[in-house]
């Protein structure tokens, strides 16, 4: 079983970007400005957003951290927004999600400039990743896809099953991977929570994507022998064990499945520093379409 190392390779890709940051300072050039708006104090959010912006002082770019209070409303958000929009030195900006629940979501997405959009969520570059055109990949999906490529995982005329078809991981990964592209050209399934002999359609699966959001899931007794296994899912689990008082737990039981597995990500420490990576990736690339 070969363990999918998100954590080292996302540290590689990080490596990357420094030597491009570097480079774009040794010439003079500006460098990538990252902005993030978080409002309220969700634990977990609070957490992503504050890892997001250290992975941006950590490589280079310059980054802004804009935090709102929980009661803001949807109007003053969305101003918020259009300052972004139009700030000049802001390269690209997201909005950390969930949002309260007297905002509209769709709203607010809908609100970010496409072209600073580097979460990937508006429906201008959700159109564009569907049409296989350049654009911005939202960073969950675009990590799983460089995991593959790094560890040299072939995708082409394999049976995927992506389990979940939430609109940040599992329905672009289904159409990401059945796209005629490097790492793609894949035969899909996506499946979901009406999704009828689930179990019937995992094992026939050589590759399986996790993204539900349930604990340990996935069991052994689902996947056929040799599967590539990518376990999205990240739930906190109370333990008094922990300084933190919890731990984190993915959508696939880890030990048993690593037994049958060819390949599989941990949790922590597999698809989640991914994404952090590809977030930067993006904003370097909003930078260079910018410059
Ligand atoms: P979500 O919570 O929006 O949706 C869950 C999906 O799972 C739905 O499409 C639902 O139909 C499906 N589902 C629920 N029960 C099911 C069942 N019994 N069988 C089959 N399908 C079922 O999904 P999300 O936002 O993509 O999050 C999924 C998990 O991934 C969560 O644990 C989340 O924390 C995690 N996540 C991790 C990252 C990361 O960077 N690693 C990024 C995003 C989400």
């Amino acid at each position: 079983m070969i363990l999918l190392d998100g954590k080292k390779t996302s540290a590689d890709i990080k490596e990357e970007i420094a030597l491009e940051v570097a480079e774009l300072k040794r010439n003079e050039q500006k460098v990538p400005h990252l902005a993030a708006i978080i409002v309220g104090n969700n634990g977990a959010s609070v957490t992503y957003v504050n890892a997001k912006v250290k992975a941006c002082e950590r490589v280079g770019f310059e980054s802004t951290l804009i935090r709102l209070p929980e009661n803001i409303s949807e109007e003053d958000l969305l101003n918020e927004i259009e300052v972004l929009n139009v700030d000049n030195d802001i390269d690209g900006f997201i909005v950390q999600l969930p949002l309260p629940d007297h905002i509209d979501e769709q709203k607010v997405l809908m609100a970010v400039d496409p072209d600073k959009d580097v979460d990937g969520f508006h429906p201008t570059n959700v159109g564009k990743m569907a049409l296989n055109l350049p654009t911005f990949i939202s960073a969950t999906p675009f990590g799983i896809l460089e995991l593959l490529e790094r560890y040299n995982i072939e995708t082409s005329g394999k049976n995927v099953v992506v389990i979940g078809r939430s609109h940040i991981v599992g329905s672009p990964m289904s159409i990401l991977l059945s796209q005629k592209r490097k790492v793609g050209n894949a035969t899909v399934t996506l499946t979901h929570s009406r999704t009828k002999n689930l179990s019937q359609i995992t094992r026939e699966a050589d590759i399986i994507i996790a993204a539900l959001g349930i604990p340990e899931f996935l069991k052994a007794d689902m996947v056929k022998q040799d599967a590539v296994i990518i376990d999205v899912g990240i739930t906190r689990l109370a333990d008094a064990s922990k300084k933190s008082g919890y731990r984190l737990v993915g959508d696939v039981a880890f030990n048993e499945v690593a037994e049958k597995a060819s390949h599989i990500t941990p949790v922590p420490g597999g698809v989640g520093p991914m994404t952090i990576a590809m977030l930067l990736k993006n904003t370097l690339l909003a930078n260079k379409r910018r410059a």
